[in-house]
This record gives C-alpha cells, sequence and structure tokens, in this order.
C-alpha cells in the first residue's frame, strides 16, 4: 500500500446531456486483488461523445472514460502483478464465469467486471484523478510510450478483434469506409497485417490524413463513384474485404456493393437509429459473402493491442490531436465531436 494518497478525487460527472460537473469523491481503496490507479490520459471515444450529446441514452449520473492509462498509486492484498509506480494502460476484465466467457466469446461476457458506482455515479471512471479495477485489468506498457499513446490500446483492441475476425491474406484488398479515428486505427493495423488498405472518405482533410498514415490507395471520390474505383483496382472483382467504420444505411450498401465474392463486409461502427440491412440475399449466398460484426475486444486482443503500441510496430500520435485538463472536460468533449479531431484526452 501507498502512505499519500489523498482522502478525496475529482471526476467528471454527466448529469444530463451536455451538463457536465466535476464533483468531489471520497478516494476509494484497494480491496484484495484490486489496484488504484491515478489516472494520467483517458481518450474520449465515440460512444462517451454520444452520451455527452445525447445521441444515446445512459443512466446518469454516468462518469465515462474507457480509455485510459496511468500509474499504479495503491494495491490491494494479494496482488503480485503489478506494483506501485508500475505504468499501465486498463484492459477488459471478462468474468470467466457466464455462458459467453465459458464458450471462449470474451468480448460478449454478459457481466464485465469494472465498472462501478461511487456515490451513485456509475460508468467505467476514467474521466477522473483516480479509478479502481481488477487487478488484471492492468497491462504495463513501454517506457518510451507516453500515457496519451497508451490511453489508445482500448481502441486499438477493438480494431485487434476486427483483423483477427477478417484474417487478411497477405496482399489481400481490404477496403476501410470512413477515415476517422477508428478508421485510421483499421488503416494502421491493417498495413501491419500485410493488406493492400483501400480508404474511402468523403472529407478530403481526411483522405490526406489516411494518405499520410499509410494508405495504399485513397480513392477521389470526384474521379467517379467508390465502388467503381475498387472494381477498376481490383480486375472488376471487387474487395476481399470492407471494413465499415462509420454506421449508416449508406456506408452498408456501399460495403456490399463493393465486396468481392468470398468475401468479408464487417460492421465496425454502431448506427443511430440503426437501419435495418437492405442486401440482395442471394448475392450473400451465392457469392458467399460474410457478414461480421465487431464491437468489442478480448482479453487477447488487449494484450496485442499493448505489444503494437509498446513495439512501436503501430504509431497512434498522428491520431492525437490535443490533451485537456479534466477541470475544462467541456471544452475537451466540444472539440472531440468536431469533424476535424480524432483524438482529444483528458489528462488530470
Ligand atoms: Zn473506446
Ligand atoms: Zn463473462
Amino acid at each position: 500500500m501507498s502512505s499519500e494518497l489523498p482522502s478525496t478525487m475529482r471526476a467528471g460527472v454527466l448529469v444530463a446531456p451536455r451538463e457536465l460537473e466535476v464533483r468531489e469523491f471520497n478516494l476509494p481503496r484497494p480491496g484484495p486483488g484490486q489496484v488504484l490507479v491515478r489516472v494520467r490520459a483517458t481518450a474520449l471515444c465515440t460512444w462517451e461523445q454520444r452520451t455527452f450529446q445525447g445521441i444515446q441514452d445512459i443512466k446518469t449520473p454516468f462518469v465515462g472514460g474507457h480509455e485510459t492509462s496511468g500509474v499504479v498509486a495503491a494495491v490491494g492484498e494479494g496482488v503480485t502483478s503489478v506494483k506501485v509506480d508500475d505504468r499501465v494502460t486498463l484492459g477488459p476484465v471478462a468474468c470467466d464465469e457466464c455462458y459467453y466467457c465459458r464458450r471462449g466469446f470474451p468480448s460478449r461476457c454478459e457481466s464485465y467486471l469494472g465498472r462501478f458506482s461511487l456515490d451513485g455515479a456509475w460508468g467505467p471512471w476514467g474521466l477522473a484523478d483516480y479509478k479502481l479495477v481488477p487487478a488484471r485489468a492492468a497491462f504495463r506498457f513501454a517506457a518510451d510510450l507516453s500515457f496519451e499513446e497508451a490511453s489508445l490500446a482500448e481502441p486499438i483492441s477493438c480494431v485487434v478483434h476486427s483483423v483477427r475476425a477478417v484474417q487478411p491474406e497477405l496482399a489481400d484488398d481490404v477496403v476501410v469506409i470512413g477515415a476517422g479515428p477508428m478508421g485510421l486505427l483499421n488503416l494502421l493495423v491493417l498495413k501491419r497485417r500485410g493488406a493492400r488498405v483501400i480508404v474511402c472518405e468523403l472529407d478530403p482533410a481526411r483522405r490526406q490524413k489516411a494518405a499520410e498514415l499509410g494508405a495504399d490507395v485513397v480513392p477521389d471520390p470526384d474521379d467517379g463513384d467508390f465502388t467503381a474505383q475498387v472494381r477498376g483496382l481490383t480486375d472488376g472483382r471487387g474487395a476481399d474485404a470492407v471494413v465499415a467504420a462509420v454506421g449508416s444505411a449508406q456506408v452498408d450498401a456501399l460495403a456490399f456493393d463493393m465486396v468481392g465474392k468470398t468475401g468479408k463486409v464487417v460492421l465496425f461502427a454502431s448506427a443511430h437509429p440503426s437501419p435495418s440491412l437492405a442486401v440482395d440475399h442471394n448475392r450473400i449466398h451465392k457469392d458467399e459473402i460474410d457478414v461480421l460484426g465487431v464491437e468489442s475486444k478480448s482479453v487477447q486482443d488487449f494484450a496485442i493491442a499493448v505489444r503494437l503500441l509498446s513495439q512501436r510496430l503501430i504509431d497512434v500520435r498522428p491520431l492525437i490531436d490535443r490533451c485537456v485538463p479534466l477541470s475544462e472536460l467541456e471544452t475537451a468533449f466540444e472539440l472531440a465531436i468536431r469533424p476535424d479531431t480524432y483524438r482529444i484526452v483528458v489528462t488530470p
């Protein structure tokens, strides 16, 4: 245990859409098997952005923040995997006991551990000075990696989950639709996996970013529709896989249009409201197309994400726009929802 812990901490509480308050809470102490982490960086995911904007209903008061890294401040009884002062990033903790965990699908765990309530405020609690987690949520990372970069292990782990599901072969043609932060992380991991990555995006600034991050082809919409261009690049066959990193009926239709026979379509992003899929039944049947849903990650995906970052196999620095202190959380959210930002990181 560490002795110089304060008695209180701050947390950014969402009390209603677009209404945030930085409140004081009593600092929890780690129980057996738990670790108290002093938060150093929490990136604002699209999920928190939706809760802030009221696009996604959420029970309030809510403390968001699930892309978090920090320093171990105190450990509970029996913890041996990490010690005080270790730099850690926080991964998923599947329960290991529910139906899906026991069937080998921990990304669908029915009772993820590590979310909690303090004084009635519930959530993943990364937007605070400290966060209490089960010890197995804490993953150490390389000494030369910044806390901001390490906080992105969580979104990268979701991308790893997708790429491991797609299993692209070397030189496969993989299209990523959408060059927001998740589309660009897909690009980085798919490049590492040896695919030829084609990024389809309407916004010219985001297209430019995709090109800078190593996209093999970034079609210009002025040169014809994306499907025709993708078919042109693949001798008319269409892509081996299409990752729809934007959730909309239009993007779904585009993905099925440009995927080739035996190809895979990944629905990577959620859609609000959720549209029905309007796909030619026989296209999927006769062309043997796989449709994959990807939402979350397993502990293995997370461990791979930490290695990708720690060994600098992918560089996420170009995706980090700004660090904003917790005291200016509202500014952080206003910046995060702007279309010209990628990731805003809150640094208590
Ligand atoms: Zn996230
Ligand atoms: Zn479970």
